[in-house]
């Protein structure tokens, strides 16, 4: 009797045994048909065996056996039992969220044709800064699996450097892969990587890409004729038979870890996959996460430094503008103004970065109190005067701005705090003949409005732009020589202990925009607090001391990356729900967690959460803790499945994130 065990997207761990007496043992990997419940599903075969621990008169036959594709090779599969094992999720819905939407239905692309166009001429290269040439050699001397961090500000070559290891990489018939936080950023370096390399197959894949492109984009990686592989998380899981090197730029990027699902972080992902292949992986970053920064330090990572710009001489004065003492005008500090209004004289670019869209965050009633709050979720409504709402930025619901205030009937109801908006009309004011330019989610909705946007900046037809962190990213503005934070304090006393590393990164980011060329860039930080340690590092430019000081931190309180953690989610309809919940599950988890054959796994009390509601549901959480990864992955392994036993109300859902990087 032979059978083939089938990875399935069900919501269940374990995998699902069909009788497929034609099947061989070289089908795994291969999609499969079968019936399932009333209907049918694709899955795809993980194990060929001879018998079944189900009796063989419960087996069904599997409808067919799909081989117009090749089988995913060992490698993948067990990249997806690795994500299965690690992040406590089904085996078979990693597998339906590794495969492109169109495999996972069962079909396949039409093939493209593919032109084998003579061999164009490679362009000439920069000679190498030694920095770089340092960290170059570095990387093409690895052997075997090896992890490079390379740090860098922006502008100091690490693209550069990453080019030369792929360009090694293909001169060896191997294939690259490159992994990027946003999908707004590939066009840009896609065409840097498309002239750097007129003669490789370059692979684009992220999620808002036509499906069928994906998919052939997916079956390009497979079948071995993709070179380069350009993309965002998702493509860690792209086949590439010869894959001999990874990169991840702008590895410290929030966007690597997903929030919903497969709450996987790419960057972990792929250096778990460089390990299991044994080749090298390069994390590059102006601001590397704390995590990777301790890794390098404590010699598990391989520190590569470039320590100045590769075109722009001298970094980006930053200063720290004191405005305890002073009244702002519309938010704005008189040195600010000032330094708007030199570069609008100059006919430079300036941009004022404040990291809250919207035109105010709320809008409220002065005589009674009232405010306007989500009817949904435990958040204000934000005030969106360009659209004449008000919206909750975490549900979407929108709602009329009301004449008069709803409990009083006061007819002064008053938007309340600053976003992108108000900020905009301010400027606008001031400087009537000034081209003012926002760029946030709204104003960029679509990639059509943002690649105009960006346009728009480019070719000189704004003067002043205010941004959210959106602008921060990776792109050159090369008359950009004026940015002014505001509205930066909040983070520093925010109750996430990551909020401070965001902040740095952010702002480290937002001012590398200045100054690219051969004109000077100036930061200007509004702040109550000039003499923070965050802003004090900022202006001398000391990513390592402030590094070092946060780590200390949290080595003192406990926290990651000397701790691991995972989270027990929970929502209901009531909290009383949601938290007893979790308190079923804390009691199931209390006996494992004091295995004495393993490193203690503390267990702390179940707590709502921060957004405590949301959509209508209450959410509260469990955190768990471990000093000892392996420990804490052991005592997952047991308690995970004993969650699915726990006895649940209608209507609860539960998850599990591990490292999440959100409260
Ligand atoms: P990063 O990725 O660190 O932001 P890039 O590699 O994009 O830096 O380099 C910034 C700019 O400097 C780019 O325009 C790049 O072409 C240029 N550049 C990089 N390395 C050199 C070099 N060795 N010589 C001359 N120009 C260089
Ligand atoms: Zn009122
Ligand atoms: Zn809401």
């Amino acid at each position: 009797m032979t059978i083939v065990r089938v990875a399935l997207d069900a919501p269940l761990a374990r995998l699902f045994d069909y009788l497929a007496p034609e099947a061989g043992a070289s089908d795994r990997g291969l999609r499969v048909a079968v019936p399932f419940g009333l209907g049918e599903k694709i899955g795809v075969i993980v194990a060929v065996a001879e018998s079944s621990d189900q009796p063989a008169d419960k087996l069904k036959p599997v409808i067919a056996i799909l081989r117009d594709m090749p089988p995913l090779p060992d490698d993948w599969l067990a990249l997806c039992e690795f994500c299965a094992r690690y992040y406590q999720y089904p085996l078979g819905q990693v597998v339906a969220f590794a495969l492109p939407p169109m495999l996972r239905r069962g079909k396949l692309p039409r093939a493209r044709k593919v032109s084998d166009g003579t061999a164009e001429p490679e362009p000439p290269l920069p000679r190498l800064l030694d920095d770089q040439a340092a960290a170059g050699a570095a990387i093409g001397a690895a052997q075997g699996f090896g992890v490079f961090l390379l740090h860098g500000v922006t502008g100091s070559g690490k693209t550069e450097v990453y080019l030369r290891a792929i360009d090694a990489v293909l001169k060896r018939g191997g294939q690259a892969l490159m992994l990027v936080p946003e999908i707004a950023l590939t066009p840009q370096l896609e065409m840097r990587v498309a002239e750097r390399f007129p003669n490789a197959r370059i692979v684009s894949a992220h999620s808002g890409m036509p499906e069928a492109a994906r998919a052939r984009g997916f079956l390009d990686g497979l079948e071995g004729r993709a070179d380069i592989v350009l993309g965002t998380r998702l493509s860690v899981f792209m086949p590439l038979p010869r894959l001999q090197l990874i990169v991840v730029d702008e590895e410290h990027d929030p966007s690597f870890k997903q929030q919903d699902g497969l709450r996987y972080s790419a960057r972990d992902v792929a250096v778990f996959r460089a390990k299991q292949l044994d080749i090298p992986i390069v994390l590059g970053s102006a601001t590397p996460a704390l995590e990777s920064f301790h890794h390098a330090t404590s010699g598990r990572y391989r520190l590569l430094e470039l320590r100045r710009r590769a075109v722009a001489e001298a970094p980006p004065e930053v200063a720290a503008v004191d405005t305890r003492r002073e009244k702002l005008q519309d938010g704005l500090s008189a040195a600010l103004i000032a330094a708007l209004a030199t570069r609008l004289e100059r006919g430079e670019q300036s941009l004022v970065f404040l990291n809250r869209r919207g035109y105010a965050p709320v809008l409220a009633c002065p005589s009674c109190g009232w405010v306007s709050r989500c009817p949904r979720c435990a958040a204000n409504l934000v005030v969106h005067l360009a659209d004449r709402c008000l919206r909750c930025h975490h549900c979407g619901l929108e709602a009329r701005i009301p004449k008069a205030c709803p409990d009083c009937g006061n007819q002064d109801v008053q938007p309340f705090g600053r976003g992108t908006q108000r900020l905009e009309a301010a400027l606008q004011e001031r400087f009537p003949d000034a081209r003012v330019l926002r760029i946030d989610r709204d104003s960029a909705s679509t990639p059509r409005k943002w690649q105009a946007l960006l346009a728009a900046i480019h070719e000189g037809r704004a003067d002043i732009l205010i941004g959210t962190q959106m602008l921060a990213k990776g792109h050159d503005f090369p008359r950009l020589t004026l940015v002014g934070v505001v509205g930066a304090d909040a983070a520093l006393f925010a109750a996430d202990f990551r909020a401070p590393e965001r902040l740095f990164s952010q702002l480290m980011q937002v001012g590398g925009r200045s100054g690219r060329a051969e004109l000077p860039g100036e930061v200007l930080i509004q702040t109550e607090y000039p003499d923070h340690p965050l802003y004090r590092a900022l202006a001398a430019h000391d990513y390592a001391g402030f590094a070092r000081a946060q780590l200390a931190e949290r080595e003192a309180a406990g926290f990651p990356p000397f701790a691991f953690q995972c989270l027990l989610r929970a929502e209901a309809k009531d909290m009383e729900q949601s938290l007893a919940f979790l308190a079923a599950a804390r009691r199931a988890a209390e006996p494992l967690a004091a295995d004495p054959s393993r490193a203690p796994v503390a267990l702390y009390d179940p707590v709502p959460m921060r957004l405590s509601r949301l959509m209508s549901l209450e959410r509260a959480q469990l955190l768990v803790e471990s000093h000892s990864r392996p420990a804490l992955q052991a005592f997952l392994a047991v308690w995970a499945p004993a969650l699915d036993g726990l006895k649940s109300p209608r209507g609860l859902r539960w998850h599990l994130d591990v490292d999440p990087l959100e409260f």
